[in-house]
């Protein structure tokens, strides 16, 4: 897929709003957690700076529901920029009318400005065209550089584009490029990972890519649903009751199609999901008892995982294979993360989607040894499904 991009003749002298996604983690008084949102787009904004365009930042910030909330202000986010980029970067506490208009108006414009949580007004969420008509107005170009909010068809990732002209920017460029290799080109063997609670956010996906792959792994809490439908006992651990059908016939179309379909053999049980909950390891033959739960993929599983993954040129992981926010249940992720690395290293290519995959593996510090971690949960997966995203089909050629 390839996408309309600017030249610096495009944005020289201009006025550009570029919307990035600074939803950062925040502690309990708004401080930043973490940086890893500003850091996806300082490439972007130092191309911008580079080429002579005075630069405004648009994003949104937590769910303020339409509703000004000192709880959701981006004001740190940009005093935290300031000291990443070296750069003064100018706070404006709107983001439409006189205010932003003015800064526009003065002698000296600014060449860095971040303005106030788009979120603060209701018309955002509502891809409200006259509320879309003014954020674009003080401006002469528009670049599209948030993949984590391309799936949502708002003022400031759609309507927005039918104002100005508009490019994709660098990062969602480059999250095209690698997850599109990944989509419509994978080198063979393609291995698709899969874990997390949730079947249903993952059907579109099984189902867009059961033909383009050789194995699917399918661990985490979503694992049980199928091991339910193979007859094995699961206890009280997760069950998707509504996608036993959807299950029964993934296998039986996986089947068909050759494609490899790998199950827990072995688990760790729990009798709840706590810190000090003892564990133990159960075999999946011997069933799982009533009072327990699968928290984990066990060693056995961990071993036949790592060896599927051996001589994959190409991988897609989706969901953690266990509880990993708690220590004593992450090690199945764990290990799988650093099969990825290993693999990585002799040449593979290999992809986490966003959310808590990518959470699992910051949480390992493994981020940076594999091939990309994509910055969107939700928009990876609808991309995955081969769905039209509202903020990149404005830019596709
Ligand atoms: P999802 O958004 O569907 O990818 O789910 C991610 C969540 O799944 C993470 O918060 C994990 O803690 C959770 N998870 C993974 N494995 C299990 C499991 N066996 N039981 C319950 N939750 C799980």
């Amino acid at each position: 897929m390839r996408l309309k991009t600017f030249l610096p003749s495009d944005v020289a002298e201009k006025n550009v709003l570029m919307r990035v996604d600074f939803n950062v983690p925040q502690g309990k008084d708004g401080e930043v957690l973490d940086l890893n949102r500003l850091q996806v787009h300082l490439q972007s904004i130092n191309d911008l700076l580079k080429a002579g365009a005075n630069v405004a930042l648009i994003s949104h910030l937590g769910r303020p529901k339409g509703k000004i909330n000192p709880k959701y202000t981006l004001k740190p986010v940009a005093e935290e920029l300031s000291r990443l980029i070296n750069l003064d970067v100018v706070f404006v506490d709107d983001c439409i009318g006189d205010r932003v208009a003015n800064i526009y108006s003065g002698s000296s414009v600014p060449s860095l400005v971040l303005l106030e949580n788009v979120r603060f007004y209701g018309e955002e969420e509502a891809n409200d065209s006259s509320f879309a008509k003014k954020l674009a107005a003080p401006f002469d170009v528009f670049v599209m550089d948030a993949f984590s909010a391309a799936h949502r068809a708002h003022a400031s990732t759609s309507a927005i584009t039918n104002f100005i002209p508009s490019f994709a920017g660098p990062s969602l460029e480059n999250e095209i490029n690698i997850l599109s290799q990944v989509r419509d080109n994978p080198k063979q063997p393609f291995v698709l990972i899969l874990g997390g609670a949730k079947v249903s956010d993952k059907i579109g996906v099984i189902e867009k890519m059961l033909e383009k792959v050789q194995k699917i792994i399918i661990g985490g809490g979503m694992a049980f649903t199928f091991l339910k439908v193979e007859g094995y006992e699961i206890g009280k651990s997760l069950c998707d009751f509504e996608k036993l059908d959807f299950a029964r016939q993934m296998l039986s179309d996986a089947k068909r199609l050759g494609v490899e379909i790998l199950l827990p053999r072995d688990v760790i049980v729990a009798p709840e999901i706590s810190d000090e909950s003892p564990f133990e390891v159960t075999d999946i033959e011997l069933g799982i008892a009533q009072d327990a739960m699968g928290v984990d993929i066990g060693p056995k599983t961990a071993e036949l995982f790592i060896a599927a993954l051996d001589n994959a040129k190409t991988v897609l992981w989706n969901g953690p294979m266990g509880v990993f926010e708690i220590e004593q249940f992450a090690q199945g992720s764990k290990e799988i993360a650093k099969k990825l690395v290993e693999i990585t290293q002799d040449g593979a290519l290999t992809v986490i989607g966003g959310g808590d995959s990518a959470a699992a593996i910051n949480k390992f510090g493994l981020e940076k040894d594999v091939s990309h971690v994509s910055t969107g949960g939700g928009a990876s997966l609808e991309f995955f499904e081969g769905k039209d995203l509202p903020g990149i089909s404005p830019f596709q050629l």
